[in-house]
């Protein structure tokens, strides 16, 4: 293990006695050593434990520092330790548990400010620079140009298609710039509800997140039209939690070929809890269709019942998504993922719960207009960690 020695004004631990100033509870690892004379600090070190501390040496004086977490990577919710500026002189052996990280106020703060949503002003202007910036920024994150997506949208009018649900954020700059054109923006027809809700969201979570360090990884996403609201839907979807304090880490790499779930919270050091997000075509809404209780069953269902990223060793929950502008659609979410739960979720004990989100309908314009997402959050009563966070925090 090798560690790089160099403190900067970061806190320093100053080892008071020829001892390790901490000692694991659970026992197994190997230890950290000073990184001059070799002299035992921490007895069973947990790298995802000591993020950026600094222990200066009892027997040469050097100061030996663990790793920063990776870019991107993101700090426990709950059971994190945090040390001020200042240096500590420890004159014993501290017994540590691993689940508990213990970091600085500066990682905390750095981290604070790469991995959460900037929560500053945002408006959609709604003029033909306006669009073309929205569009432009698209073209950006997707690696497709604004020619390349309207001649493909094209394609779809000419065989009488509209391409609303296909390429979802095309139709909607493109029936935008109709309106535009026109003069005339009416949130109560429901075509320009829903494209106006889809731009907004889009450039909403754009300026929320593009500053996080792996937001051009999972934004290259946009690039295949039909991952347009499993990917913005993971972004605002991040920006709720964030709002109730809970750290959220967007997935970037694969695992030996298996895609591993989208997002996930750390409930300790080393623990990790998944969030797999699902967005269902038949969930996404289509000119002339209306409010059909008994497909979201089957959808909800047959989510919850066949979907095996969450499994034993990858415990979380599922988030479902619905882009409508019927408020009927959020309702009905919600009682069939807490009917299902109810009687199934016996045979899903490493399934925490669902989340629901149903993307909003705009009502009274554009001002004021945030992210009214309308949300549920069904705990799985049979889960089996007693520690659900779908009950305490979510
Ligand atoms: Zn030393």
């Amino acid at each position: 293990m090798e560690m790089h020695i160099q403190p900067d004004d970061n806190p320093i631990l100053i080892q008071g006695i020829p001892a390790p100033i901490f000692r694991s509870k659970v026992l197994g690892n190997e230890n950290l050593f000073c990184a001059n004379c070799h002299f035992v600090l921490i007895e069973g070190y947990y790298p995802d434990t000591f993020l950026d501390v600094s222990i200066q040496c009892f027997t040469c004086h050097e100061v030996t520092s663990t790793p920063p977490l990776d870019a991107g990577e993101i700090l426990p919710s709950t059971r994190l330790v945090v040390f001020p500026q200042g240096k500590y002189r420890i004159g014993g052996t501290i017994e540590y548990d691993p689940m508990i990280a213990v970091t600085t106020n500066s990682h905390l703060a750095s981290h604070n400010a790469a991995c959460a949503p900037n929560e500053a002003e945002f408006h959609l202007d709604l003029t033909p620079e306006g669009l073309s910036a929205v569009s432009e920024r698209f073209s950006i994150l997707s690696g497709r140009t604004s020619e390349m997506r309207r001649a493909e949208l094209n394609r779809y009018h000419k065989a009488g298609r509209s391409g609303s649900t296909e390429l979802p954020f095309d139709w909607s700059i493109w029936k935008l710039e109709k309106c535009v054109a026109d003069g005339v923006i009416d949130v109560r027809d429901q075509e320009t509800n829903v494209a106006l809700g889809r731009l907004h969201v889009f450039a909403k979570a754009d300026a929320m997140w593009k500053h996080h360090p792996r937001y051009m990884k999972v934004a290259s996403e946009f690039s295949n039209p039909n991952s347009y609201f499993h990917t913005v839907g993971q972004f605002v979807l991040a920006a709720a939690l964030f709002s109730k304090g809970l750290r959220i880490g967007f997935t970037i790499q694969e695992e030996y070929g298996h895609s591993k779930p989208d997002l996930y919270l750390k409930s300790a050091a080393n623990k990790k809890f998944y969030l797999e997000f699902k967005t269902p075509r038949s969930l996404i809404w289509e000119k002339g269709t209306v409010h059909n209780d008994e497909a979201i069953r089957q959808n909800i269902r047959s989510i919850l019942k066949n979907s095996s990223q969450i499994n034993r060793s990858k415990p979380g929950g599922y988030v479902i998504m619905a882009n409508t502008p019927d408020s009927g659609a959020a309702v009905s979410m919600k009682e069939h993922t807490v009917s299902f739960f109810k009687s199934k979720g016996w045979s899903k004990r490493h399934v925490a719960g669902a989340i629901t989100m149903a993307y909003p309908a705009i009502s009274g314009g554009l001002a004021g207009f945030e992210m009214p997402f309308a949300w549920s959050n069904v705990a799985n009563e049979h889960y089996e960690d007693p520690e659900n966070p779908f009950v305490q925090v979510i």
